[in-house]
């Protein structure tokens, strides 16, 4: 009865590609894996190996009640093949899942060529056949053919090249007695102050700006990363490079706002906007950059108001396709105007290694439920593969940028454990890890 079912498409077996092609295959369905390497090689990619790690070895951490473990926990309890295979091909790292990348390309790729429903095809694909369940899980370097398909079927605005992330900060680590709340000559876009504003005087914005032109790089990932920038989205280094003044007349404009402690408008300020769907986050409005992680820490907390600023994620730029997914899919990956297409990996907008290998695992269990004529059902919102689905398809598409995954994409406490927990984050964190592996169980128990 299943061998009549047509097989299941994958484009890319990279993480996401290798995990959802599992995924599927287990479930008792035949899918086709296309891999365009080695025929048609990526600027990051070195080998012909299934899903190998391009850059770092990191799985990142595996400290108990830690949003990173969390996420490994929940893809463990699904039956992960990558983190099966990542925790064979361990090696010291501390408190981190770090692996040796060739055993683990390499156990993969047997896992995957081994398997009697899937079938590796080395081919590039050019464009997705629309009547097929298809899952597009071909990466942040998707091949020029591909990526214009994807550009006819999605619409070639709400697909994108390169990825500009500006730093987020923990909300609870601002100090409210310096930022203050206020829009620009008081045009709110709701009624209330959009923004937290963090005001600098002329010799605060003097030796701000001497600090980042001194702060270390990042080392380029490929070449692409530091040689082509947007005009729009420039990174805050290269402003300060360009005059002492640009970053004032630019994202550190203090036109229109008023600091109420003096009643004047200070010299120059850092705008932070509060996160849609992330709770108790707000971003760095403008401050993409290319600085090494702990310099951004050192450089933005000179910012007043930022001196003991937690840091969720840093600021970045490089070479990403990615579509834009809230304006395009739904919570369980399929693409809103035709649902037998699905999205996985860095394409679908997930940030990371083991983001992408769960949305290739969540697009994997969604086509194999496609192909058996069941409705899908969307991952529990408190756990953290679900939040990754709620925020990649409820985001504010307006400015989307890619995620890791962190507390503040699950949803906060209820308010008597929000006060209970009030002054002990650890405890915050292990309640809310431990709701999510209780409500990812329930989801199992009725439909695994
Ligand atoms: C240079 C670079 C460095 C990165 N470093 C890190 C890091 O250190 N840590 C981290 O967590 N994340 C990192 N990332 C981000 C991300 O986690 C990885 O890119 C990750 O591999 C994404 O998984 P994926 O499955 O979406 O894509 P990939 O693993 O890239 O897999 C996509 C696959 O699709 C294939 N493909 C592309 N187009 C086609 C086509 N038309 N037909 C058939 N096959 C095709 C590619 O050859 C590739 O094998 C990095 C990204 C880049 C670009």
């Amino acid at each position: 009865m299943l061998d009549l079912v047509a097989p299941i498409h994958i484009l890319g077996g990279g993480l996401a590609g290798s995990e959802a092609a599992w995924q599927i295959a287990t479930a008792g369905f035949d899918c086709v894996l296309f891999e365009m390497r080695p025929r048609q090689p990526t600027p990051a990619h070195k080998t012909d190996q299934l899903a190998e790690l391009v850059c770092s070895n990191s799985l990142k951490s595996e400290a108990e009640n830690s949003a990173p473990w969390l996420l490994k926990e929940e893809l463990r309890k699904l039956d992960s093949l990558l983190l099966r295979v990542a925790r064979e091909a361990r090696v010291p790292g501390g408190q981190a899942l770090t692996v040796d990348r060739e055993v683990f390309a390499r156990e993969v790729s047997r896992a995957i060529e081994d398997h009697p429903r899937i079938e590796l095809r080395r081919e590039e694909v050019r464009s997705i056949a629309e009547d097929a369940i298809t899952i597009v899980a071909t990466g942040p370097l998707t091949s020029g053919a591909l990526a214009e398909d994807i550009g006819r079927i999605t619409g070639a605005e709400r697909l994108f090249f390169y990825d500009s992330i500006s730093p987020i900060v923990e909300a609870e680590s601002i100090d409210p007695g310096v930022a203050f709340r206020a829009s620009r000559y008081g045009k709110s876009m709701d009624g209330t102050d959009d923004y937290l504003n963090c005001p600098l005087d002329r010799d605060q914005y003097e030796r701000f700006v001497d600090a980042i032109l001194a702060a270390e790089a990042v080392p380029a990932h490929i070449p692409e990363d530091t040689a082509r920038f947007f005009e729009a989205c420039l990174p805050i280094e290269e402003l300060a490079r360009r005059g002492r003044e640009t970053l004032r007349f630019g994202p550190m404009k203090p036109m229109g706002l008023e600091d109420p402690r003096t009643g004047r408008r200070p010299y120059a300020v850092v705008q932070l906007r509060q996160e849609n769907l992330r709770a108790d986050s707000f971003n760095l409005v403008g401050f993409q950059n290319h600085m090494r992680f702990p310099e951004q820490a050192r450089v933005f907390r000179m910012i007043p108001g930022l001196e003991r600023a937690e840091f969720l994620r840093y600021g970045q730029i490089h070479r990403n396709t990615f579509i834009n997914a809230p304006t395009l899919l739904t919570n369980t990956l399929q693409l809103r105007t035709n649902p037998r297409i699905l999205f996985a990996g860095q394409i679908s907008g997930v940030e990371g290694y083991v983001e992408s290998i769960a949305t290739g695992l969540i697009a994997g269990r969604h086509a194999a439920e496609l192909a058996s004529d069941a409705e899908t059902r969307a991952f529990p919102r408190a756990t953290a593969i679900g939040s990754l689905c709620a925020f990649v398809s409820g985001a504010d598409a307006r400015n989307y940028q890619p995620a890791n995954i962190t507390f503040d994409l699950l949803p906060a406490l209820d308010e008597p454990a929000r006060l209970r927990f009030r002054r002990d984050k650890k405890a915050r964190h292990a309640e809310i890890c431990r709701r999510a592996l209780e409500s990812l169980d329930e989801y199992r128990a009725i439909y695994a």
